[in-house]
């Protein structure tokens, strides 16, 4: 790298992870950090310690999103902000969304060694319940920042236990006193994993995304009714259950129609009430989640969607309703942002490829508020939401190291 090029400290980076990834741990390697829970206090309270011993001034908001700020040289300008997630799905891996926050705070760590300072400040962010694991819609923190989602109904919120979001977010002692949104960025900046294989496979170690993929998700009752599967005749059955299994293999003909230009369905989660033995189903919930490069194609696949859940209701004579519904993937990539990255990559000689992403991130979120981006690295087969979700460092600093002179320059503007 060029000599007025900022390298982080790859080990303490290292380190850094690897301590985090001890909590929460499920299985040999993986984590099961849901969202305000007892290893979501650990992790959050870990990184704030972290973040004060290195200056950081710690701010938490209503819903529990954390703000670490290294003041600025002029300390009214709005602040250049980078960060994601510390909550893990029920067997995620160590580095989605985790990998950000840490490279965000070795960001921080890398300019108090040099003592860099900057015009304006710097603020390494963590948004509550990115992945939707345990309350929906997924980033729910990011969105009722940005004004998507009102506060009360964040707070309202349940898990499949009844567990009040708002209750669980005060047990844990992060219902802050931040306004929503009441940090205003100058600009936000997402290292992720790419969570995909493509970057693993071509051998590049920088993905800047340029846009994602419009994905919708979708949580869809069906209606029955409870009888007797011994005396009931067939033809007098209203099972939930039959419902929600026709609907499911038809969601997932909808995706294969749809793949030959990159289309995707899943029917990821289903539950059923009330799952018993010798009783005809009287309710199912499913969460149908679908995506496609092209806007319009998406809103297609809703119309299919839609269009299955009236054949599968008649089919197995029962009713369904969409009840909640989520989207996000409306262009939100800065255009100044993709070419501030790509000059600095440029300019350090890092080589790096323009990449779509394929999931969804709190930085989409943020793109409606603020010229957003966002660095994708490599991990290992694309392998992510899993156990085996790997990274390797050698791999991951050429992102880091252009995370850390993008926040720089532009800090300085
Ligand atoms: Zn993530």
């Amino acid at each position: 790298m060029p000599k007025n090029a900022l390298e982080v400290n790859g080990n303490r980076l290292w380190e850094t992870l690897e301590a985090s990834g001890e909590i929460g741990k499920l299985r040999d390697t993986g984590l099961r950090r849901l969202p305000l829970s007892d290893a979501d206090k650990e992790m959050r309270d870990t990184f704030c310690t972290w973040a004060r011993q290195a200056g950081c001034t710690v701010t938490v908001d209503q819903v529990g999103n954390i703000f670490a700020r290294r003041a600025g040289i002029d300390d009214s300008l709005p602040p250049i902000a980078t960060g994601s997630h510390l909550d893990t799905q029920m067997c995620g891996g160590k580095y989605d969304g985790v990998l950000g926050v840490m490279s965000g705070l070795e960001v921080l760590r890398t300019l108090n060694d040099r003592g860099v300072e900057t015009k304006r400040p710097i603020e390494v962010v963590v948004w509550t319940n990115e992945e939707g694991a345990r309350f929906t819609p997924p980033m729910q923190g990011s969105l009722a920042f940005a004004g998507d989602l009102s506060l009360t109904d964040v707070l309202g919120s349940r898990d499949a236990d009844g567990m009040r979001f708002g209750d669980e977010l005060r047990r844990i002692g992060y219902d802050g006193a931040a306004e929503l949104g009441q940090s205003k960025f100058e600009s936000y900046l997402e290292l992720h994993i790419e969570q995909g294989p493509i970057l693993d496979r071509i051998g590049i170690d920088i993905g800047v995304v340029v846009s994602g993929f419009k994905s919708r998700g979708l949580k869809i009752a069906v209606s029955g009714n409870t009888a007797h599967v011994g005396p009931t005749p067939m033809d007098e059955r209203q099972n939930a259950l039959v419902g929600a299994a026709y609907l499911i293999t038809e969601v997932d003909a909808i995706g294969w129609r749809h793949h030959p230009q990159g289309g995707k369905t899943t029917t990821a989660r289903i539950s059923c009430f009330p799952n018993l033995p010798g009783i005809i189903a009287e309710s199912a919930e499913l969460t149908v989640d679908f995506r496609h490069p092209d806007p319009d194609a998406a809103d297609k696949m809703l119309a299919e969607v839609k269009a299955a859940m009236v054949t599968a209701s008649e089919k197995a004579n029962v009713s369904m309703e969409i009840v909640e519904s989520w989207m996000f993937g409306d262009n939100p990539f800065s255009d100044a942002c993709i070419q501030t990255l790509e000059e600095t990559a440029d300019s350090m000689g890092l080589s790096y490829m323009e990449i779509r992403s394929q999931a969804g991130h709190d930085a989409y979120a943020i793109g409606k508020i603020a010229p957003m981006g966002m660095i994708f690295t490599p991990c290992n087969g694309g392998v992510s939401h899993n156990v085996q979700e790997e990274i390797e460092l050698d791999r991951t600093l050429p992102g880091v190291n252009l995370l850390l002179n993008t926040i720089v320059k532009m800090a300085n503007r």
